[in-house]
């Protein structure tokens, strides 16, 4: 996580209705040269200064179509303000707002571990493939950093969301023979098991343990009796997961589905596919943020839902929905912490930054980073469809 240093106290008096106002003066002063993006997940404080709103890869491409946009100032996480930078020109300059707003999941796979499960992937795994000699394709998530798209972009795989990760997916299939998914291991678990793959085809590579707590045998003379058989034999398996989650999906659970089935049977319960697979399979409906909003949306009046997401999103579905019934599936609040630190005194100040000619909190991908990452992000757009789909 990068550090965030202190605000100058000045920011700390201010009231939320002087921070406001001050903050729509700024953004008038900086016409169409400025574009704030807010992540579905912001809070309502923040999240009603956004030009846009969206998700994580909407966001990025609504504001590299901005011609006039000099500056960017994305209210969600490090990796989005980089997916940012990716996709925009050099001429734009894309800040976070609060340098300490970091993904817990995309911290789960750091570049140098990936570099090394690879190693050891494409040992264990050497049938030879068409273009580079491996049957492994690594397809990340969105959420991820930088540097582990750019790993997918030249390693022949792709990225993903959770609209389009199952099409990403039967691409990567007609390019070899197993894939790599990162880094989170339930929206590769479910995807795959929504497209037939049984659980038993796939495995988890943990990073913290020797080769990945895999137990393919490794190409050496002294492995000459072969194989050694194993259900978590990497060679067995048609998609390898990382072990990462999201912190916040992973805090719905299958009991709390079956109270809401105890309490309500025509309560129906849609979850987000970074939910634990059980969670998934004891729900009516899963899919990508922006299919569960447009679920909401299109449900008839007197619906009843439970939602499986970030607390954010379903406190903004229960405002503009007042005509169903929308609950969080948790009696805890889901809330994304890191996303939660862009508040309004740190978007103030970097506008005020920004007005007085000074860029702050700027988040630059260095250029061979930036390449490869983008032929990660157009393999991707080259083979999806963007309408949001279920995940089941
Ligand atoms: S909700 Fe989860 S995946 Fe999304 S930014 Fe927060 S920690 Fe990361």
């Amino acid at each position: 996580m990068l550090f965030q240093p202190p605000l100058p106290p000045k920011y700390s008096a201010l009231t939320e209705e002087e921070m406001g106002q001050a903050i729509l003066e700024r953004k008038r002063v900086l016409g169409s040269r400025l574009v704030i993006l807010g992540h579905h997940y912001q809070q309502d404080e923040v999240i009603r200064f956004a030009d846009f709103t969206g998700d994580s890869l909407k966001l990025s491409q609504i504001g590299a179509q901005q011609k006039d946009a000099e500056f960017i100032v994305f209210c969600g996480v490090h990796f989005m303000a980089e997916s940012a930078d990716i996709l925009t020109d050099d001429r734009v300059k894309v800040i976070l707002p609060d340098l300490s707003a970091g993904c817990s999941m995309a911290d789960m796979a750091e570049i140098e571990q990936v570099e090394e499960a690879w190693d050891f992937l494409t040992d264990a795994c050497p049938e030879p493939r068409r273009d580079c000699g491996v049957t492994v394709i690594p397809i990340t998530y969105v959420n991820s950093a930088a540097s582990i798209k750019a790993f997918c972009g030249g390693h022949g795989g792709a990225c993903c969301t959770s609209s389009n990760a199952r099409k990403v997916l039967e691409w990567a299939f007609t390019q070899g023979g197993k894939v790599m998914f990162l880094p989170d291991q339930h929206l590769g678990r479910n995807t795959a098991y929504g497209m037939g793959i049984p659980l038993d085809r796939m495995v988890i590579y943990d990073p913290k343990l020797p080769r990945g707590g895999l137990t393919a045998p490794i190409r050496t003379p002294s492995a000459s009796a072969g194989p050694k058989p194993s259900d978590r034999n990497v060679r067995d398996a048609k998609v390898i997961l990382w072990k990462g989650h999201c912190s916040v999906h992973g805090l719905f659970t299958e009991a709390q589905c079956d109270e809401i089935r105890r309490l309500d049977p025509e309560c129906r319960i849609l979850v987000h596919p970074e939910c634990k697979w059980e969670v998934v399979q004891k729900a009516d409906l899963a899919g990508s943020t922006e299919f569960i909003i447009r679920t909401v949306r299109e449900a008839p009046p007197g619906s009843k839902w439970a939602i499986g997401t970030e607390i954010h999103l379903i406190n903004r579905l229960v405002h503009e929905h007042p005509e169903q019934s929308i609950r969080s599936l948790a009696g805890i609040q889901c809330l994304c912490t890191t996303m939660y630190r862009i508040d309004m005194k740190h978007l103030l100040w970097c506008l005020d930054e920004l007005v007085a000619g000074r860029v702050v909190n700027q988040i630059h991908v260095d250029p061979q980073t930036k390449r490869l990452a983008l032929v990660a992000l157009q393999r991707m757009l080259a083979n999806v469809n963007p309408q949001p789909v279920a995940i089941k």
